[in-house]
């Protein structure tokens, strides 16, 4: 080890204690904590923060980090770490104190709000609240915006680095020329797949069976990791020996099957990285998007494939005879990929999910860069899902209130849900010119597609942000035409365009 790294090293090992502890506490707090625990044990996890804050904005490790950037020796593992170190310093210290302290007392509130509009079917009722939000948001991208930056990209560099306005613009130019025909297309065919077998009463420990079936078969190793329920499905790490992650059961096969496939890809990509980063600023995935690329990489490119499910299919169906004992593979595959224009997009299939981000996208932009009103927003959502996918929302809980993101105030985040699809398909491109990717799948070799993605992607963490994993493991630039190319091929076949 560096010398001057070996000086900071101690700073940084108290970090990653305290960022671990915060996790297993929200952890807990989505699993397995009573109820009535909340109130109180914020109070745990308001001092944990207050200490992480601390221990990151520090002078002496301030100096450190100065120090560690002057000295030439530091190897490339202990160069990435002091790099993300000090962009945690730089966010903060922008900001000032009282207001960065004001707006988490807002968002501790406004979740709440949002959440009691939703419930009345009311946006009124939130709509002064996301002012403020958006107001705070404003002026700490505007605090930390360098040299003529605006606004919105500064917000969009915290989720994917290297992907502006700019960069995002020409990616959802791309969806919208492609994605809305192709969708009208689908419409129109009147092609009817069927579906109704996917619904029904299907009882908590069968689903649990299968779930945890299906985790460890696409490579979850539950000697490293456990699975719990939640109400929203997440995945969360404390280090490569501890990955965790949550399902829930439900009256969907689709969406308890493909949940689990879902978070055991964010799960492999944390479980894949390497032994020497695990644990430090750089040991977890590159970006909200590159995270994406994983999760729906194994949910949508490889668990909805008829391939995956040559080997297992019967399995599957042992676990649900009543419902599936005389639907045929072939059936099956083509229900889990059914195409349906509806209002919600965590309900959303393959096809239409990129339009309910690359709508969010136009709207947040507009609402940051000053072009839309808040008060104008549930209208111009109303709108634009008339226009890309030909539904319009009767209600504000199934339109503009159906998500908690601008609530918490995560201007940018959405854009990575589509760019990870993208990712995605590009890396599927790419493996497939150098493995048959199919006929491994058949064969129930899916560990050869998992050692691909962790040689190429998973064991560098942080070291590498997703411009440069795409660049090294594809040999080009970020191009979204793989995934509208892929889009393409598949949907055109499934409904005989
Ligand atoms: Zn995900």
């Amino acid at each position: 080890m560096d010398k001057t790294f070996g000086a900071l090293k101690p700073h940084l090992d108290r970090i990653m204690a305290l960022k671990a502890a915060m996790t297993l506490f929200e952890w807990d707090n989505e699993t397995l904590a009573p109820p009535k625990a909340a109130r109180l044990t914020s109070n745990v996890i308001g001092a944990l923060s207050g200490e992480y804050f601390q221990a990151v904005d520090d002078e002496k490790v301030r100096e450190l980090v100065k120090a560690c950037q002057e000295d030439p020796g530091l190897s490339e593992a202990e160069k990435a770490q002091v790099r993300e170190l000090s962009r945690e310093q730089e966010k903060l210290a922008c900001i000032p104190r009282d207001e960065y302290q004001a707006f988490a007392r807002l968002t501790a509130e406004s979740a709440r709000i949002w959440q009691e509009a939703k419930e009345q079917d009311d946006f009124a009722q939130f709509a002064p609240t996301l002012e403020k939000v958006i107001d705070y948001q404003e002026r700490f991208a505007a605090y930390r915006a360098k040299d003529g930056q605006k606004r919105y990209d500064v917000m969009l560099d915290d989720y994917e680095p290297g992907f502006t306005m700019e960069l995002l613009d020409q990616f959802f130019a791309v969806i919208k020329q492609e994605v809305v025909p192709l969708l009208k297309a689908v419409v129109d065919s009147k092609v009817q797949i069927r579906d109704d077998f996917l619904a029904g009463d299907f009882s908590d420990a069968q689903q649990e069976k299968i779930g945890r079936f299906l985790a460890e078969y696409v490579g979850f190793d539950f000697s490293r990791g456990v699975m719990a329920t939640s109400a929203h499905p997440f995945t969360t790490n404390l280090h490569n020996r501890d990955v965790r992650i949550t399902t829930h059961y439900n009256d969907n096969l689709d969406s308890s099957l493909f949940s689990v496939i879902h978070e055991t890809g964010h799960a492999v990509y944390e479980l894949g990285i390497r032994d020497d980063l695990t644990q430090t600023l750089v040991g977890e995935g590159a970006s909200m998007g590159m995270h994406e690329a994983q999760s729906r990489f194994f949910e949508n490119i490889i668990g909805r494939n008829k391939s995956f499910w040559v080997p297992i299919y019967e399995k599957v169906q042992a676990a649900f005879p009543q419902t599936l004992t005389h639907i045929r593979l072939d059936q099956f595959v083509d229900a889990v990929n059914k195409v349906e224009p509806g209002l919600i997009r965590t309900e959303a299939d393959e096809l239409t999910y990129s339009l309910h981000v690359l709508i969010r996208y136009e709207l947040e932009k507009e609402l940051i860069e000053g072009q839309l009103k808040v008060s104008e927003l549930a209208k111009a959502w109303a709108d634009k899902y008339e226009a890309y996918l030909g539904i319009r929302p009767q209600s504000d809980r199934e339109g503009v209130l159906q998500d908690i993101h601008w609530s918490q105030g995560s201007f940018g985040y959405f854009p990575s849900y589509a760019l990870g699809s993208a990712f995605g398909a590009q890396l599927y491109a790419h493996m497939k010119k150098e493995m048959d990717v199919e006929g491994l799948l058949e064969e129930g070799r899916i560990d050869k597609i998992r050692a691909y993605l962790r040689e190429h992607i998973h064991q560098y963490g942080k070291l590498k942000d997703s411009r440069k994993l795409l660049k090294d493991t594809t040999g080009e630039d970020f191009d979204p035409q793989y995934y509208v190319r892929y889009l393409r091929e598949k949907f055109e076949e499934l409904y005989h365009l």
